[in-house]
């Protein structure tokens, strides 16, 4: 049996990232930058100030009290009209170019004023309430490096150096297939026997999240005929084929075989994991294919280790993995048995960072668990972290506080 990293290891080694598009600025949030952003642009371009108040020369003020004469107004979004002489001020507003010859500005509640003339009190060191040209971007700056997501600063700091659109990876295209005679799809009354598909869902959402497309392939029963059918046809449809249940080894887990006979390679089956273990990944003609395992818990944390991270390779990421944090156990935390756990735990902020504590149940067709789940425990196997030591956790979500 595989440990996680060699597995994730075989999988990051066969995909590689998807073709590159060019977008509107706005629609490229979420994505990967494909290009460097060099700046092509001063910014700000001149020296301005920070404040509201007198522009003046740091020289005058010297000797203070010094009162000078106020001989212009600079408002934002105009030029000063003539330069700065000595005993002169300017009213200055935010975000207005210096005069030349000024160098400081003095706040306007530091002074006393009649319109005329200025009074100031304290000295004035150079640079005072000054943003200087270029103190946020010179010109060739490589502002943002390609392999990076753009969020919503790197949108505003493209547009201000004049970027409308700009080159991403595209979305990985990645087509879900939940198979299962037991499964009544939404929207269908499940009959005799049958439960709800969940994983269809909770695989499509995940998609979303790690910034990729999915395509619906729908539910089709444990027969290898129409598995096989609604596989070729998503290997049309996607870059990328999830499958949910049907990869044990028991006499109606034919994913695998339906898997080979669309023409998929398949390069791992089994990680030595918990919850998890039954594990398919191949690739056919390039287009990785995953046959995660049908327990909810179980295919949304397979979905977590090893589909997400090639997702994010693919859409362009140079970082592929969850932050993860190490923290204190809030309670003892077990992993009995052979395989290393993946146990969900809620994170509570305390003095000293985060505690972490298990959601309850671990079973892997306790969906509660994940919803729970701020992220995922990694304990080694047979081991007991009593309560107070160290532990790292995947952070699977933004630790804003919640209401359950
Ligand atoms: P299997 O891998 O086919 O043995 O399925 C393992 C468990 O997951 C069984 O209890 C299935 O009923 C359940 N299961 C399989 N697919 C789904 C699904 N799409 N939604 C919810 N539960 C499922
Ligand atoms: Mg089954």
């Amino acid at each position: 049996m595989l440990t996680v990293e060699e597995a994730l290891e075989q999988i990051l080694l066969r995909v590689e990232p998807l073709s590159v598009e060019r977008v509107d600025v706005l629609a490229a949030l979420g994505r990967v930058l494909a290009e460097p952003i060099v700046s092509r642009a001063v910014i700000p371009p001149w020296p301005n100030s920070s404040m509201d108040g007198y522009a003046v020369r740091a020289g005058d003020t010297g000797r203070v009290p010094v009162e000078l004469a106020v001989v212009g107004k600079i408002i934002a979004g105009t030029l000063p009209s003539r330069p700065l002489r000595p005993g002169e001020a300017m009213r200055i507003f935010t975000g207005a170019p210096m005069p030349e010859g000024a160098d400081a500005v003095v706040p306007q509640e530091d002074v006393a004023a009649d319109g005329e003339r200025v009074t100031i009190t304290g000295r004035v060191p150079p640079g005072a309430f000054v943003r200087p040209a270029g103190e946020d971007v010179r010109a060739g700056d490589v502002v943002v490096q390609p392999g990076g997501g753009i969020g919503a600063a790197e949108v505003g700091l493209l547009a201000t150096l004049g970027y409308s659109q700009v080159r991403v990876f595209r979305r990985p295209r990645v087509a879900i297939l939940s198979t299962g005679n037991e499964l009544a799809d939404l929207g269908t009354e499940p009959g005799p026997g049958q439960i709800p598909n969940t994983n269809t869902y909770s695989l499509m959402a995940q998609v979303i999240e790690a910034g990729a497309e999915p395509v619906n392939l729908g539910v089709v029963p444990d027969q290898l005929e129409a598995i096989t059918e609604r596989l070729h046809w998503g290997l049309t449809a996607a870059d990328v084929l999830v499958t949910s249940a049907g990869v044990s080894v028991g006499e109606l887990d034919l994913v695998r075989d339906a898997l080979e006979r669309c023409g998929a390679a398949l390069h791992l089956w089994k990680v030595s994991m918990r919850p998890g273990k039954p594990i398919t990944f191949g690739t056919r003609a390039g287009r990785p294919v995953f046959g995660l395992p049908g327990n909810p818990v179980s295919a949304m944390v397979t979905f977590e280790l090893f589909v997400r991270p090639a997702l994010r390779k693919m859409a362009g990421a140079q970082a592929v993995h969850r932050p993860r944090l190490r923290v204190r156990a809030l309670e003892t935390i077990e992993n009995p048995g052979s395989r290393r756990g993946y146990l969900r735990v809620t994170l509570t902020p305390d003095a000293n960072g985060y505690g972490a504590r298990l959601t309850g149940d671990q079973g892997s067709a306790i969906l509660r668990s994940m919803v729970l789940a701020d992220g995922l425990a990694v304990v080694a196997p047979d081991t007991t972290i009593a309560g107070g030591q160290a532990v790292d956790v995947i952070v699977l979500r933004s630790l804003e506080p919640r209401s359950h």
